[in-house]
């Protein structure tokens, strides 16, 4: 439990960390506990400017614009669309991008975290590729991207949709014509604390690990390099509780991005739901919807196939553009079993009893090779 007075609700904090960023004394801190987020403000330190207040999106949300254009489809690029979670589209405009003189922002994998490096060429970029279901932490970023924005240079950021927000927010009108954005559709975000549980009871050190991977195509499943954590055709806890919504950080269930109305240039998600063939959705197809002249303009310099999706469908099939999550009703019997036991996989046995239950045992008949791996 932390105590202190906080910049917002703590049941909304998204750990944006917008407000660490502007405080000129250090006396905030974002901070990512197991089920939410906290700013905190240190009353010693604080000379009570109040622009941690005014600066978080939480409390004065930025502007959200309703797309013009939208498409499904997937980057010409054979590599960079395997690579991707769906289409890789993402990867595509951002190689086009800083080809094209500009620096991309976005979310690695690095030493066990998952932070925001700058790319300055195609190679760097490819580091981006793919969806770490996860929340990312984007401390220290935003003023780097404000420092470049303010020399005149491009940026493109790519991230969740409250980094986004955040993003927009610090960098402000000055210029704001160098800032280009894409937002993820965001199911929720659990903290890396419950990853690093999961991974620890099987054996993993996520600070050993050289690269981590939540989906291979439409495969949602939890791998280094692929090599999966459980067998590929085993559903592992992390991703079950994931795709449950089962402890994702409170603020994500009443998040304020999960419209159509968006805070972004561009949006990108899966295109669930979509009529092309089963050849090509195995292929990975993205959603795409564009809100600004700005967005227009990183598809035209993106060699990519884009055609006709049916938006209300696309709708019907991605709760995200509607609604946040809702919250799991076993999430309180989730945290109150990981409080008491600090054990992942049993609290999510305790919630998920006879689906784990026949996972555990697909495993076993898998690594006895009784049964075949995807
Ligand atoms: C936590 C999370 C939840 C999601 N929920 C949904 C959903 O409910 N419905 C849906 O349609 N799509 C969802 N997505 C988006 C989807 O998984 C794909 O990211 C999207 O379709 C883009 O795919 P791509 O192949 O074009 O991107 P890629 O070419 O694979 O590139 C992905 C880009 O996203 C960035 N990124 C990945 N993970 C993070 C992260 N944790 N924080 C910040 N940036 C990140 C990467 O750095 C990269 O730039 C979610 C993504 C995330 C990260």
């Amino acid at each position: 439990m932390i105590s202190g007075q906080t910049v917002c609700k703590s049941s909304e904090c998204t750990g944006c960390a917008a407000c660490m960023s502007v405080c000129p004394t250090n006396a905030v801190k974002t901070i990512v506990c197991i089920d939410s987020c906290v700013s905190v403000i240190d009353e010693k330190l604080c000379i009570k400017c109040n622009k941690c207040e005014k600066i978080c999106p939480q409390n004065h949300p930025v502007e959200k614009i309703k797309p013009f254009i939208w498409y499904q489809g997937w980057a010409n690029d054979k590599k960079i669309r395997m690579e991707g979670s769906s289409g890789g589209i993402a990867t595509a405009i951002a190689t086009s991008f800083v080809n094209n003189g500009g620096s991309c922002c976005s979310c690695v994998f690095e030493n066990g975290n998952f932070v925001f490096k700058f790319a300055s060429n195609s190679e760097e970029v490819k580091r981006f590729s793919g969806s770490k279901y996860v929340k990312s932490n984007p401390q220290g970023i935003y003023n780097e991207i404000k420092k470049i924005i303010n020399q005149g240079k491009k940026v493109l950021f790519i991230g969740l949709p409250c980094q986004v927000a955040a993003v927009k927010k610090i960098v402000g009108e000055r210029k704001k014509e160098n800032l280009y954005t894409i937002d993820l559709i965001c199911h929720g975000t659990p903290s890396p604390i419950m990853l690093d549980l999961f991974l620890k009871e099987n054996g993993y050190d996520l600070n050993k690990l050289t690269n981590i991977k939540f989906r291979k195509k439409n495969n949602f499943y939890l791998s280094e390099n692929y090599k999966g954590i459980k067998p590929s055709n085993v559903r592992d806890r992390y991703t079950l509780s994931f795709l449950r919504s089962l402890n994702y950080t409170e603020n994500c269930y009443s998040c304020q991005y999960a419209t159509f109305e968006r805070a972004s240039d561009i949006t990108l998600g899966d295109s669930w739901g979509s009529e092309i063939s089963k050849k090509e959705q195995d292929k990975g197809i993205s959603l795409v919807l564009c809100q600004t002249e700005q967005g227009k303009e990183l598809l035209e310099m993106t060699d990519l196939h884009l055609e006709y999706v049916d938006i209300k469908k696309a709708i019907e099939n991605n709760k995200q553009l509607s609604n946040p999550s809702i919250k799991n009703s076993k999430r309180d019997k989730f945290f109150n079993t990981l409080y008491k036991t600090k054990n992942f996989s049993k609290s999510v046995a305790k919630c998920y009893f006879k689906i784990c239950f026949k996972q555990e045992i697909k495993s076993i008949l898998t690594k006895m090779k009784i049964i075949r791996e995807e």
